[in-house]
């Protein structure tokens, strides 16, 4: 968007010709100005023109400023730039305390303002010019002094000012009643009813913004009198009590206070007391006091405000019928049948049915707990399952039916864990609350929030999760918790238990379970690829992790769906470009696999993804080989040779396999130690070097003891290392080439790592680095990254020689041959990058990719499933991404259909009252149009917005979606319409 300027006004710039010291009028000179103007679409254009101005006069020299005055203008500051490189110049023009710095220049200003300045010579009032003026207003912009009356008169419409009267030395503080203020009600400004009424007790105390004030308070008393509660309210001030009030609070600060509450979470009482304080910071208890009455007024504030959003103002039925959840603020996103759906949503091919679903997410929050202070009975809502919170009494009814069965877990025993959670709920009435939103854009449900009683147990959630459903058409429904596993086994036998009204009708309606992804990592194998919302089709690029996100950051939710339009914006920006490398990367990799596999594998992971009970590829079934298992395989052998008796005994203590091993070990600690040393150069401390040579002993040590049980007597060698004439027992070269060979894959598996990291690192210094020192620490991590690619190339490099070494000792065990071969530099690269010079199209794999965790005597086995796995896995990426992107482009069209629909529903709330005054009548016209103006204006700033990446979303369509392998002809209009149309 571009930042439109107003255009500078031209104007006549007349010289005054001043004479100089001698007389003499200034010389001409020609000043250039540039008038710049910007038109409507903020492009600009310039017009250049020469002035003819006089030459500036002679500098006055500097003698005339020496008699100090901080009135004027002080020269500027030298800046101290060396010593705060980075500082701000305001601040740093703050750090000078010598004498005309700003310090010392405002400071004596604040002191002045506590003298009655420039008034203080005046002997008359400021007014009328006859009266001695003795008091000043604090708020008024002009700062005169003014005799009492005038004072008085000049507040007739800022009846709340803080003012301050001079007592001859200094001003304290005084209040418009004592000095004589009366404020009439149900008049008009200055008019005085002829039966006034003074308040009760003539003690009225309103709350404003700048304080508590006591006021005088005539009600009007005459005939055609308005209650008085409503004579306050005309003044927009909101009465404590409907009867005989003698506290109210300005619509000013209720309205202040609730979004500060949303903002910074203050408390009524924080927030009461500061204003008391601000009222009178030198002795607070002289303040009365209205914490009750406050705290009462904000509860029924918000409880108004929320009835007049949700226009129940506007229906002739009142109040009383508003619907369970019908003041909740809608998702505009989400999908909302009626609303922002097309008629036919329901038909729409079965591929596409996943536009149309519904993403929600349940979760507990144990922050969130209440003190057993009061109860229902005592203190009863206002707003009984009118918005986000479930329908107490019916919740808690359900609640004390108390069906909770204890069901075997078959993942982890998440309860336990949770459990654990909750210990401290003795005194509390609720430990916690659970609730249900929408993941993906992070609304809260209509009637999905409860209290948690004693932690999260099944019959809270699976109540909150039907109630929030009871209201909601949908057909397919994606549900993301984080013992989803679990939760939904028994779900719907337990839906039986529950009121009839909370049933859902599974007929004709999916529903998918899924455990969000930062929680997947704790659950057992199985739940990994059940559960996993990376593998699932029709959710996008999720995580699920929605509501824990939520819980930071409770704005107001009107402002919500204001952002909504750059938060669309945002994720649409990223993800097509991804969805384009996701896709690319995955065609690429799959045309450098056998077609004949491709084919083979894709109707397998179709199969299994409309069938969760076939063959599920993403399983591994091979076992990796890992030193530490050939370790364990080798002294199961072990094991069994001694039983046989026919094996070696090389020590009475260690085995074969064991010396072996350790032969190993003290090889790669030699490897490291000599790689650690040599990074020790002359800026070395002595404390390093002493580690170091201390390293160095303790290994040469070990190396003794090894040398010593070894059957032949030199310094570490292991059997690859002796010349083949050295006799060495078979049992030995055996055991090394096994372990060797288990050390190739290994390292193998560490190169795959770091290459990922490197390609990782170098994705995120382009993205996100910015600024030198950010840049230096970045390259200074990708370095040692790089140093880890190297030693692991150099780990493979070893064992393998290794492993040819003991070739030579003939042993026919080649098979490794095959796979294991040899590292070239350009060998090692990243999955994604091709060899130099091949073109984009060509690019193959390095051969170091395709050998996984090979095992066992079948060769292929262990290689393809790791292609297989990579494979299926880089599948289900691009195909969310896909999703992703389609989810992105309708969730853009529901929002403008939400909102043009909101606007309409506005309009339609005009002129739905009869009977009302022509006030009030005015009032609900005005409000509804507001309310649809507000809808449309939205509504225009999101298609603004959205315009500029048209291009992006019109990438959203087209060929990249093949990879769905959607029915074009049937969603022809979704896949295939032109974002102008989309949006228009
Ligand atoms: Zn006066
Ligand atoms: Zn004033
Ligand atoms: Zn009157
Ligand atoms: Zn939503
Ligand atoms: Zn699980």
């Amino acid at each position: 968007m571009s930042r439109k300027r107003r255009a500078h006004t031209s104007f006549d710039w007349i010289p005054v010709l001043d004479d100089n010291e001698e007389g003499q009028p200034l010389p001409d000179i020609c000043i250039q100005h540039t008038r710049v103007d910007l038109d409507e679409s903020g492009r600009s254009s310039s017009t250049t023109s020469f002035v003819p101005a006089p030459a500036s006069p002679a500098k006055k020299t500097r003698t005339q400023y020496d008699d100090f005055n901080w009135n004027n203008e002080p020269a500027p500051l030298e800046l101290n730039t060396t010593n705060y490189p980075f500082l701000d110049p305001a601040y740093q023009h703050f750090l000078d305390v010598n004498e005309p710095g700003p310090p010392l220049r405002y400071l004596r200003e604040l002191i002045r303002l506590d003298g009655r300045g420039e008034s203080g010579v005046a002997a008359t009032c400021g007014l009328c010019q006859v009266e001695e003026p003795k008091l000043r207003c604090e708020e008024c912009f002009s700062g005169l002094m003014f005799c009492a009356k005038c004072l008085v008169d000049l507040h007739a419409c800022n009846p709340l000012h803080r003012i301050e009267h001079w007592n001859g030395n200094f001003f304290k503080h005084t209040t418009l009643k004592d000095v004589g203020l009366r404020i009439q009600l149900g008049h008009r400004v200055g008019e005085r009813c002829s039966n006034p009424a003074t308040a009760t007790g003539d003690n009225f105390v309103v709350i404003n913004t700048n304080g508590v004030h006591e006021v005088g308070l005539d009600y009007c008393d005459c005939e055609t009198a308005q209650h008085r509660t409503t004579q306050l309210l005309h003044a927009r001030w909101y009465p404590a009590t409907p009867v005989t009030p003698n506290t109210a609070a300005t619509f000013n600060i209720l309205e202040y206070f609730h979004l500060l509450t949303f903002e910074s979470k203050a408390s009524v009482f924080e927030f009461l007391h500061a204003l008391m304080r601000r009222t009178n910071n030198i002795s607070i208890t002289d303040v009365p006091d209205r914490y009750e009455e406050f705290l009462c007024m904000i509860r029924e504030w918000r409880h108004l405000k929320m009835l007049k959003h949700a226009g129940r103002g506007h229906d002739p039925a009142g109040v009383s019928a508003t619907a369970e959840g019908e003041c909740a603020v809608l998702c505009p996103a989400c999908p909302q049948p009626g609303k922002n759906l097309p008629e036919n949503w329901r038909d729409a091919p079965k591929e596409l049915q996943f536009l149309y679903s519904l993403l929600l997410g349940a979760d507990a929050n144990f922050r969130m707990v209440r003190k057993k202070v009061s109860s229902e009975e005592n203190d009863p809502t206002l707003s009984p399952g009118w918005s986000y919170y479930c329908e107490v009494k019916k919740y808690s009814e359900h609640l004390a039916t108390g069906l909770e069965k204890e069901e075997r877990s078959t993942c982890v025993n998440h309860h336990a864990m949770k459990d654990a959670n909750t210990s401290r709920s003795a005194n509390l009435a609720s430990s916690g609350i659970g609730t249900i939103d929408c993941i993906r854009h992070n609304f809260k449900r209509p009637n999905s929030i409860g209290d948690l009683q004693k932690g999260e147990k099944y019959i809270n959630m699976d109540y909150l999760f039907l109630s929030s459903m009871s209201h909601t058409e949908f057909v397919c429904l994606t549900m993301s918790y984080d013992i989803a596993c679990q939760w939904y086994l028994h779900l719907w036998e337990r839906m039986l238990g529950f009121p009839q009204c909370l049933h859902i009708d599974l007929e004709g309606r999916t529903v998918t379970f899924l455990v969000p992804k930062f929680h997947l990592p704790a659950h057992v194998e199985k739940c990994q690829t059940a559960f996993s919302f990376n593998l699932t089709q029709g959710v996008g690029r999720m995580d699920g992790e929605a509501p824990e996100r939520g819980w930071s950051d409770i704005n107001p939710l009107s402002s919500q769906t204001k952002q909504m339009g750059s938060s669309l914006l945002r994720k649409i920006k990223n993800a097509v470009p991804e969805r384009s490398e996701q896709v690319w990367s995955f065609l690429e990799f799959s045309k450098s696999l056998p077609a004949d596999l491709v084919l083979k594998w894709s109707e397998m992971v179709e199969r299994w993804e409309k069938d969760e009970d076939e063959i599920n590829l993403f399983v591994a079934t091979v076992t990796r080989v890992t030193q530490h298992g050939v370790r364990l395989a080798l002294a199961q052998e072990d094991a069994a040779n001694i039983e046989r008796e026919g094996s070696v005994a090389i020590h009475d203590d260690i085995s074969p396999a064991m010396l072996i091993t350790l032969g190993l070990e003290l090889e790669s600690q030699q490897v490291r130690l000599k790689y650690d040393s040599g990074k020790l150069d002359g800026s070395a401390t002595m404390l390093q070097l002493v580690k170091m040579q201390e390293r160095k002993n303790s290994l040469r040590r070990r190396i003794n003891t090894w040398t010593t049980i070894a059957p032949y007597n030199l310094p570490l060698h292991l059997p690859s290392s002796l010349p083949a004439r050295v006799p060495c027992p078979p049992t030995l070269l055996k055991y090394e080439l096994k372990l060797r060979e288990a050390q190739c894959y290994e390292a193998l598996n560490e190169l795959h790592n770091h290459l990922r990291l490197r390609t990782h690192m170098y994705k995120y210094k382009n993205k996100n680095i910015v600024g030198q020192r950010a840049n230096t620490r970045c390259q200074n991590m990708i370095h040692s990254v790089q140093e880890k690619v190297n030693a692991s190339a150099t780990k493979y490099r070893t064992a393998r020689a290794a492993l040819m070494k003991l070739s030579s000792h003939s042993l026919d065990d080649e098979g490794w041959r095959a796979r294991l071969l040899t590292l070239d530099e350009e060998d090692i690269r990243p999955l994604k990058e091709g060899e130099e010079g091949e073109s984009e199209g060509a690019r193959t794999l390095s051969w170091i990719w395709k050998v996984v965790g090979v095992g066992g005597d079948s060769d292929n086995e262990g290689l393809q499933e790791a292609l297989r796995i990579e494979w299926c896995r880089s599948r289900a990426r691009a195909m969310r991404f896909s999703e992703e992107v389609l989810f992105l482009r309708e969730e853009m069209r529901r929002v403008l259909a939400f909102l043009d629909w909101h606007a309409g529903w506005w309009d339609e709330r005009r002129f739905r009252l009869t009977g009302l005054s022509r006030d009030e009548e005015e009032g609900v016209i005005a409000y509804a149009s507001k309310q649809a103006h507000i809808r449309r204006s939205m509504r225009s700033t999101f298609d603004r917005i959205w315009c500029s990446s048209h291009e992006l979303i019109q990438l959203g369509i087209g060929a990249d979606n093949d990879i769905l392998d959607l029915d074009y002809a049937a969603g022809a209009d979704l896949l295939n319409t032109p974002p102008e149309e989309l949006l228009a």
